[in-house]
């Protein structure tokens, strides 16, 4: 369990991402956090050491990670995993047979498979909401309920869930509010402050921000909810190697910097798209069209770079994203460059097709992860591949 300190705390987000959880390294005092790639730590004698006896269980360079992404999130306990859905694995390893989760329908399509392949066989059941209205979470919610799991914004539909309105529905349904914040990322919102029990994050994207690692992380503000985390992360043994640690380390002390940037160009291009003939509707909570466009302006402080456009067809979609060049087509998302998928068969491949249909997901549907690059040149790449895709 990694605790963060008060003086992180009371800095802001700027600071906090640059400085939070580090401590100069008591051997030679360097000032970035050193890669300790060790599997086990000298003892001094019989049960005399410095705290550390196996990397499974600690490991400094992982430390500092946990309470800096947990002071991000304004939480007190944070835990790194090897990736986005062994953070999810974990947080569900806190139920026990027969217990009743309700979820946002829209949640990552790995979480989904995860929850409907693995869980439902151990005796987790599941009611998939749309969480778009919290009126949905709150009439699902069964005696046996003890886990509310949402995500806001959705992907790649932009759905946003309210964060408070869901965080009451879990306390008086004495059940855990679990937050999926990847698409946010603590810069723009910080579910702990608005009633969450759990935050968890894919470090793989934003957190990270330069595609060079997986990883995942949860952050609680209980101590109660940490003493089982903190069990869970050891006793399951899905932690991230000390070099991953390390580079989403370095990503996250640019995070405020980058976010801005890519709110900045995601504005731009949501806007610009907006007015484009060949594009039928563009999917933003920043522009004023997204229906829950209040509840974004309320909840979150920036929109980000997440852009979902509907282009009609599934041929146009296909040329579409076959044609750009600043663009890669590829998964995932939240990196400095930019990215572009096709969700229905790419990350969303394993939801069924009837759930896409009912949240919808098109197979005309494209998802731009815009980056941090010249927001001018990746304008006109997507205005020549828009042309080029007929
Ligand atoms: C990528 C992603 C995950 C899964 O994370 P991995 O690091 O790929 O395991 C979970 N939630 C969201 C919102 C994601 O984008």
């Amino acid at each position: 369990m990694t605790k963060v300190s008060t003086d992180d705390l009371a800095t802001r987000f700027g600071t906090r991402a640059v400085h939070a959880g580090h401590i100069p390294d008591p051997l030679a005092g360097a000032v970035m956090t050193p890669i300790y790639q060790t599997s086990t730590y000298v003892q001094e004698g019989l049960g005399k050491h410095k705290g550390y006896e196996y990397a499974r269980t600690r490991n400094p360079t992982r430390e500092v990670l946990e309470r800096n992404i947990a002071a991000l999130e304004g939480g007190r306990h944070g835990f790194a995993f090897a990736s986005g859905l062994a953070a999810v694995d974990a947080v569900l390893k806190l139920l026990s047979h027969g217990d009743h989760v309700v979820s946002g329908e829209n949640v990552y399509g790995g979480t989904h498979r995860q929850m409907t392949h693995i869980w439902a066989r151990y005796g987790l059941e599941f009611s998939f909401v749309d969480a778009g209205d919290a009126g949905n979470v709150a009439a699902a919610v069964t005696p046996r309920t003890r886990l509310i799991y949402a995500e806001t914004p959705t992907n790649p539909m932009m759905r946003l869930c309210d964060l408070q309105a869901v965080g009451e529905i879990a306390r008086d349904a004495n059940a855990w509010c679990v937050v999926d914040n990847t698409f946010a990322t603590p810069c723009f919102q910080r579910p702990l402050e608005l009633g969450a029990d759990i935050v968890l994050h894919s470090t793989t994207k934003y957190l990270n921000g330069h595609s060079d690692m997986v990883g995942g992380v949860v952050v609680v503000n209980s101590d109660d909810l940490a003493e089982r985390i903190g069990f869970i992360q050891n006793a399951s043994g899905a932690v991230p190697g000390p070099f991953d640690c390390w580079l989403a380390l370095r990503g996250t002390k640019t995070l405020a910097l980058r976010m801005r940037q890519h709110d900045v160009n995601g504005r731009r291009i949501a806007e610009w798209l907006t007015k484009h003939p060949k594009v039928q509707r563009v999917y933003y909570p920043g522009l004023p069209s997204h229906p829950q466009h209040d509840l974004a302006c309320r909840q979150m402080k920036g929109f980000g770079g997440m852009i979902s456009i509907e282009l009609g067809s599934v041929e146009r979609a296909r040329r579409f994203v076959e044609r750009t060049k600043i663009f890669a087509l590829a998964e995932s998302l939240g990196g400095v460059e930019s990215l572009v998928g096709h969700p229905a068969s790419m990350t969303h491949a394993s939801v069924p097709l009837v759930m896409r249909r009912a949240m919808g997901l098109t197979d005309s549907l494209v998802r731009l992860s815009v980056g941090i690059e010249d927001v001018d040149d990746l304008i006109a790449d997507l205005e020549q591949a828009l042309d080029a895709a007929g």
